[in-house]
């Protein structure tokens, strides 16, 4: 089973394919770039004052080079969309099992709305579609297609106890995917956290500054769930610990 975190050789494996993909899409622009230039260069060609001024002076490039190279230009194109497209095949994987909103959540949407039309999987109205995780990535679901579904804005308010929503994502599950969002920060740039936590007996939160290493889940001793937790080193307790993040508070990368 694929282990709901990034490190190690996961971590690397996901930079260099983001690296990788960066490159392809500038060259896609270049490539672009240079196909319509050449192309507005042989418009430029057809028309009647260039035709009278290269009487007197022949061109440096022949219009038929230029002719011939663009289809050259145009399946590198389509190769580089090609290589682009079997990165990001091998990049979902990693991506189904990211704890926040993974890059590719767009593409995701687009899947589900191709699955199952695009409108809400409730009520069918069309206006205003979020998507929705069916099993929270809190509780250890994935971001993979079959864990998504189209819900309207009041349907989406339904399914998490009556909460409003303004935006595609709820309050709560912004601030915990912006939780995870920092400690994948500070995992990665090697950084601290600091953040207000309190234990199921402790009437208040404390602060606590951990060195992270990586974010798990741990399962619920009492039922089948699971809690999201970060795995550091605990200056306060001086030893390594496990916190959950929904236990968290005001959480800042330092
Ligand atoms: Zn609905
Ligand atoms: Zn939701």
């Amino acid at each position: 089973m694929v282990k709901n975190n990034l490190r190690g050789d996961g971590r690397e494996l996901l930079n260099s394919i983001q690296v990788q993909e960066q490159e392809i899409r500038n060259e896609i622009i270049t490539q672009q770039d240079k196909l319509n230039r050449l192309r507005s260069e042989i418009e430029r060609r057809e028309g009647l004052v260039f035709k009278i001024a290269s009487i007197f002076a022949k061109p440096d490039v022949d219009t038929a080079e230029i002719e011939k190279s663009i289809p050259i230009i145009d399946s590198k194109i389509n190769q580089l969309f090609s290589d682009l497209m079997s990165l990001q095949d091998r990049v979902a994987p990693i991506y189904d099992y990211f704890l926040t909103y993974p890059p590719d959540w767009e593409k995701r949407r687009d899947e589900v709305a191709k699955r199952d039309g695009d409108e809400c999987s409730e009520c069918s109205s069309w206006r205003q579609l979020h998507l929705h995780h069916i099993k929270p990535l809190s509780k250890g679901g994935s971001n993979k297609i079959s864990n998504l579904k189209l819900l309207c804005e009041e349907c989406h308010s339904k399914k998490h106890g009556g909460r409003v929503f303004s935006g595609d994502f709820s309050n709560s599950e912004t601030a915990f995917s912006k939780r995870v969002a920092n400690i994948h920060y500070a995992i990665n740039n090697d950084k601290r956290i600091k953040f207000g936590y309190k234990k199921p007996k402790d009437k208040k939160h404390k602060q606590r500054t951990v060195i992270p290493t990586e974010l798990v889940n741990v399962d619920h001793i009492r039922n089948s769930g699971s809690t999201l937790c970060v795995r550091g080193y605990c200056e306060l307790r001086k030893a390594e610990r496990v916190f959950a993040l929904k236990r968290m508070r005001g959480i800042k990368v330092i």
